[in-house]
């Protein structure tokens, strides 16, 4: 299985880390080598020494498609979750300045946390799905699909252009504001709507 990310998808995180809106989605790709494993810690990796959390509302695949319209893009998709994309933003502004890809930063052993997963059909309405994360018990991000810059549908529809969706891929749909570095013993607690999602010692 793939695990393809979203960039910049909400106007809030474009505008704190003084990002430009992109004029069409922001794409790339973590490995299934960055799971963390089940009721595992995150591990901070010794090449960074600013690691941020990136809480984001995540699609699971369950039907190989290519080139899928929008309008059939909801066929395609019958649970939704919550995630963490972990990112070494030394390595990653780093990065940049160089105009290289990212992977060092985002697709690392353990960048990608996976928590449960909700039946689409739980929700009143996909385009207000609200969903928060809490570091040490305090509120530090929060977000409503609505901001989405690109909708899932849409997204669905775009990615699928270049990459064929397969059963069991992750669309992970992109972090609203508030992110921030991580610290030895902090917990990381995520909840769509108010059911919480996962739990995460950082170590
Ligand atoms: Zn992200």
């Amino acid at each position: 299985m793939k695990i393809i990310c979203i960039g910049r998808n909400y106007s809030d995180h474009i505008n704190e880390l003084s990002n430009t809106r992109p004029s069409n989605p922001v794409v790339f790709l973590k490995p299934d080598s960055s799971i963390i494993a089940k009721n595992q810690n995150f591990i901070i990796p010794a090449f960074s020494n600013e690691i941020h959390h990136e809480v984001e509302l995540v699609v699971k695949i369950n039907k190989v498609g290519k080139h899928i319209d929008q309008t059939f893009a909801n066929k395609y998709f019958s649970e939704i979750g919550l995630g963490i994309d972990f990112t070494a933003r030394d390595i990653q502004n780093n990065l940049k300045e160089k105009r290289h890809p990212w992977e060092k930063s985002k697709a690392f052993d353990n960048s990608c946390l996976v928590g449960d997963f909700i039946n689409k059909d739980k929700f009143e309405d996909l385009s207000k799905i609200d969903f928060s994360l809490k570091k040490n018990n305090q509120l530090v991000q929060s977000g409503n699909s609505s901001n989405m810059l690109w909708k899932i549908d849409e997204l669905i529809s775009y990615v699928s252009q270049y990459f064929t969706l397969k059963i069991g891929d992750l669309i992970f749909t992109g972090t609203p504001a508030g992110v921030s570095k991580v610290e030895s013993e902090d917990l990381l607690e995520g909840y769509i709507n108010s059911s919480k999602m996962f739990s995460l010692k950082v170590k």
